[in-house]
């Protein structure tokens, strides 16, 4: 049996999104700069896209910029906001994906001030805090993912956004866990920027998108032509942007009943981890419901499972997961959102994140696999 439970780092094409790509790498070829008619072709697929996402989102097109990814964006949105809006202070998280930490750190070394918001043993943001740097009064970009992809923590982007406001702050989210998972309703979430990545909604890799709130006018971080209404230089991915629309539109056709189905699994693979695997633990609030992202479930289990073994032998058994503790003292390979939290930097940890075909099955022989290698011992 394979089983695939790796569905935060990526998620299989929907195969409907595929057709939909397909024409664009076949027949359908032109520029879309060009003005002849094999470029204006082009052209209307990917304003159409753009609609269709802003519709779903709840925004304008013109809020819409397609980009390569996540990373991009979120690069776009903090390095831009440096140069574009005279920001002179980023403030951020320890817990945040390093698309945020590394270039929130270049631009510390380019003179911008930077604070890491403190995080309670679980994860969770501080509020006071954030409002305590936010009270330093300056120029300032507050960056907090509303997901986070190793423990599924979530913020409340409409209370973090409304203290932005207060005190005249830029507000960026990191939402690539929740685009396409959970609704976003743009009009009425006070947010500057936020980013979405298709292939963690069942499209393409490779293409992504950032919102950019329309009274927030940044310039273009990639150089080039004037594509992107001069925000993003190159020849746009065509057949990518047409594959995110589709996926984005399938995912939230069919949302609430993906919801449903995942959570299912995820209670499902606690009540069995609970029963079979003495001394298990969950990261981070991955385990609560109400306060974690439904796909993503982070398990820590006793020392004596082992670490690198315990992965490897997931996979010969034809399971996918990702794997990682703290960082112990002296090594600097584990995971830096882990060694944020209280937990043990010495037990192991396998996340596991659900995709919408995945069945109970799958996590009956992942757990009953687990425990298997578990009392064996790696
Ligand atoms: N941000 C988060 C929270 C992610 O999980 C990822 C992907 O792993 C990214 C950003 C980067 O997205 P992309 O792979 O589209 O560059």
């Amino acid at each position: 049996m394979k089983v695939y439970l790796d569905n935060a780092a990526t998620t299989p094409l929907d195969p409907e999104v595929f057709e939909a790509m397909r024409p664009l790498m076949t027949e359908k070829f032109g520029n879309p700069s060009s003005i002849h008619s094999h470029g204006r072709e082009v052209r209307s697929l990917i304003e159409v896209s753009r609609k269709t996402v802003s519709e779903l989102l709840n925004t304008s097109p013109s809020e819409i910029f397609f980009m390569s990814g996540g990373t991009e964006a979120d690069n776009t949105a903090l390095l831009c906001s440096v140069e574009s809006l005279g920001i002179d202070h980023i403030i951020t998280s320890k817990l945040e994906h390093p698309a945020v930490l590394r270039t929130a750190e270049s631009m510390e070394k380019k003179g911008v001030e930077l604070d890491y918001v403190q995080t309670d043993g679980s994860g969770n943001i501080l509020l006071d805090h954030l409002e305590s740097l936010l009270k330093k009064g300056k120029n300032s970009l507050v960056s907090l993912m509303h997901a986070n992809n190793e423990i599924g923590n979530l913020v409340d982007l409409t209370e973090i956004g409304g203290l932005c406001r207060e005190y005249g702050a830029k507000f960026h989210s990191d939402t690539v866990q929740t685009i396409g998972h959970l609704p976003h309703d743009l009009q009425s979430l006070p947010i500057d920027f936020i980013v979405g990545s298709a292939h963690k909604f069942n499209g393409p890799k490779g293409i992504g998108f950032l919102y950019i709130h329309h009274e927030t006018k940044i310039h273009q971080f990639v150089q080039g032509g004037s594509q992107e209404r001069n925000m993003r230089g190159g020849t746009e991915n065509v057949y990518g942007i047409v594959g995110l629309a589709k996926a984005l539109e399938i995912s939230y056709s069919g949302m609430a009943d993906h919801r449903k189905h995942m959570e299912g699994l995820k209670k499902r693979m606690i009540t069995k981890l609970q029963r079979e695997i003495p001394d298990v633990w969950f990261n981070g609030e991955s385990a609560d419901f109400d306060k974690s992202l439904y796909k993503v479930l982070s398990v820590s289990l006793p020392e004596t499972a082992g670490n690198e073994m315990l992965l490897f032998n997931l996979d010969i058994n034809g399971i996918s997961a990702s794997g990682g503790s703290a960082c112990a003292s002296g090594s600097n390979i584990g995971s830096h959102v882990l060694t944020e939290l209280d937990t043990d930097p010495n037990r192991p940890v396998i996340r596991f994140s659900f995709g919408k075909d995945n069945t109970e099955e799958e996590v009956d022989y992942v757990v009953d696999k687990l425990s298997e290698i578990i009392s064996v011992g790696v």
